[in-house]
């Protein structure tokens, strides 16, 4: 993935890289929500599985109202150093717009823990994944149905009924900002344009 050369990784984010090999059971392992500006905005659900960023665009974001079922539809897996970028890709490349951080943290794979024992990496081709995220915005239990294959997988994405389930709060319209650097989708451009940034 070529573009992701031109970014400079920025800072000392959350440094967890463990031996490589057969995930655990029950093995923490990192997710990021990436806000993106693109052709239309959306929001990148990205779960570190086996050494990639697996990853769905989620038109409206996640909820934290279980009565609610997000579209969520399969994209590229994405190298696990995206897990932190911020910054504008050009218009010319894919996905071109700007990007944020907009929530981030680690995940526990909720299927490992049951009768069936299954890891992620199972989870995603029996089309049903459950984790538990630790995110700042987001905590508690999501579930991911896959409910059409083919080239982009749709799936839809559901809260689990838990402490971290409140219908009344909605964060992807009252924590707009990024959890990395407090930053806008404006700013984050902004900076972008004037050079401050090392996108
Ligand atoms: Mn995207």
């Amino acid at each position: 993935m070529g573009r992701l050369d031109k970014y400079k990784q920025s800072g000392d984010f959350r440094k967890t890289s463990e031996p490589s090999g057969k995930v655990a059971k029950s093995r923490r392992q990192r997710f990021v929500i990436q806000k993106h500006d693109a052709t239309s905005l959306h929001y990148d659900l990205r779960l570190e599985i086996d050494g990639v960023l697996v990853s769905w665009a989620v038109p409206k974001g996640l909820s934290t109202d279980t009565r609610e079922r997000r579209l969520a539809i399969q994209t590229e897996d994405h190298p696990v150093d995206y897990i932190d970028f911020e910054g504008v890709i050009p218009e010319d490349e894919y996905g071109g717009g700007t990007v944020l951080v907009w929530d981030t943290g680690e995940y526990r794979n909720l299927r490992a823990d049951k009768d069936d024992g299954m890891d992620m990496s199972d989870s995603l081709d029996d089309g049903l994944i459950e984790v538990w995220l630790e995110g700042e915005k987001l905590t508690g239990g999501y579930a991911l149905k896959r409910t059409e294959g083919g080239d982009k997988p749709k799936w839809l994405v559901i809260k689990m009924d838990d402490e971290g389930a409140d219908a009344r709060r909605n964060p992807v319209s009252t924590q707009p900002d990024s959890v990395l650097s407090g930053r806008s989708l404006d700013e984050v451009r902004e900076a972008a344009e004037a050079g401050d940034d090392d996108s």
